[in-house]
């Protein structure tokens, strides 16, 4: 097939990985890194620049369009492909602008869970109209509580407070300062949740679904999950504790009411759905939808899917899910993120990477913060790459990923060593 995978990080990478690996495919990637180059061509274009991607799609005969980021689906992608004679004959993987809102609207995810009964935190939503009795339902709400930014905040949009006074500043702040501009304006408040968290992932045509590898991330920058919110610093698969009682749950109470939820209200959703749970006792709670996959989880998912994934998607796209079997890699797999000096702060880009050219077994690097200049290739973001390797447990899968990182040299480079830490 010949086709178009959108965006240019890790994940991106790992699809492109995945579908050169698992089939063999004419892969163009835009804007793509210095590791997509050498799966397939890179096209200078801008996710959100639809009308050069639907340009670039016509002229260059693509079949399928692969959208790896969130962004372009929240505005619309989709729909903006369904509007044009020509482009609606491709197959776009990615819900229309109204299915986004499962991960564009914290309050549009909340209400889809409580009409299909998806267990799920307790909530209140909230704007300038009842802010009043916003303050006054903070003043008195259990801790700690939870406050979500109804729209896309770039990940930072959650915040969890320890005291009432704290939880009512932060109201404050997101509705009549917009804190996280027009994402804000609206606020979802949640009941905290404690458990252990992990990821699931569907493709479905809104109607039938397989399920892929699951995953657990690791989002604070120190170890142990101390310090700050980043992007995602690594990610087991599969989750130890995912046992086959705990996933016939997450089935029976979650997957398929979701997918269920998609056909009864007719939600043109054909696509990823990544479902972020929480186990709390022995039972799935949803933590969040996202209408994409997930970076880094793709990175441990696609090695670990023995399918190609555009055979998949493409599946999805013709109404054919019913005649795919998902079939995994018994092996744990690990990644491990590589960042740049003073991320998720501020930090300094253009520094040379060396060690790529390593030999790799049962291991691969996916690029993401990275790019080529004269013929080098330079970090150019925070998340800078990471090494997925294979194990027989997380242990060993996490001691192969860091070999090969020790391998590799950037100036401030950095990374934990002690992704999937529970499991050793
Ligand atoms: P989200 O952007 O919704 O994924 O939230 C970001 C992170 O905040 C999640 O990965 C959880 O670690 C945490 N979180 C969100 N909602 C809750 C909740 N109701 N209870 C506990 N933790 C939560």
């Amino acid at each position: 097939m010949k086709i178009l995978v959108l965006g240019s990080g890790g994940r991106e990478h790992a699809l492109a990985w995945n579908m050169q690996q698992r089939g063999n495919h004419e892969l163009f990637i835009a804007p793509g890194n210095p590791g997509t180059a050498a799966l397939g061509t890179n096209v200078n274009l801008g996710v959100n620049d639809f009308a050069g991607i639907g340009s670039f799609c016509r002229e260059n005969g693509i079949e399928m369009v692969v959208v790896g980021p969130e962004e372009p689906l929240v505005k619309g992608i989709r729909d903006f492909f369904l509007e044009d004679e020509m482009l609606k004959t491709i197959s776009l993987i990615g819900p229309s602008q109204y299915g986004a809102q499962l991960e564009g609207s914290k309050a549009f995810a909340k209400a889809f869970m409580e009409r299909h009964q998806i267990p799920t935190a307790a909530y209140r939503e909230f704007t300038e109209a009842n802010f009043e009795e916003g303050v006054r339902y903070l003043e008195a709400h259990a801790l700690p509580v939870v406050l979500k930014a109804d729209g896309l905040a770039a990940g930072k949009g959650v915040v969890i407070c320890q005291t009432n006074e704290q939880a009512v500043a932060e109201f404050e702040a997101m509705i009549q300062e917009a804190k996280f501009g027009e994402a804000s304006r609206k606020v979802v408040v949640e009941e905290f949740l404690s458990g252990i968290e992990m990821s699931v992932f569907l493709v479905t045509d809104g109607k039938e679904y397989v399920v892929l590898p699951q995953a657990k991330d690791y989002k604070r920058i120190g170890e142990k999950d101390s310090g700050l919110n980043t992007g995602g610093m690594g990610a087991v698969s599969p989750v130890p504790f995912a046992d086959a009682a705990f996933m016939q749950k997450v089935t029976d109470r979650i997957i398929k009411p979701t997918v269920d939820g998609l056909a009864k209200e007719k939600i043109d959703y054909t696509g990823f759905v990544f479902i972020g749970l929480i186990k709390v006792g022995d039972d799935p709670f949803v933590i969040e939808y996202n209408c994409r996959m997930g970076d880094p989880e793709t990175e441990v998912v696609m090695p670990r899917l023995k399918n190609d994934i555009a055979a998949v998607c493409k599946a999805a796209a013709e109404h054919r899910l019913a005649e795919i079997t998902i079939e995994e890699d018994p092996r744990t797999a690990v990644t491990v993120m590589a960042v740049s000096g003073g991320y998720p702060g501020d930090y300094d880009k253009g520094f040379k990477i060396t060690g790529l050219d390593q030999s790799l077994n049962d291991a691969i690097l996916f690029q993401a913060g990275t790019k080529a200049v004269d013929g080098q290739v330079v970090t150019s973001g925070g998340r800078v790459l990471c090494a997925t390797a294979f194990g027989a447990t997380v242990a060993e899968a996490v001691d192969h990923s860091k070999a090969i990182l020790e391998q590799i040299r950037f100036d401030g480079m950095y990374y934990r060593r002690d992704i999937g830490y529970e499991f050793v």
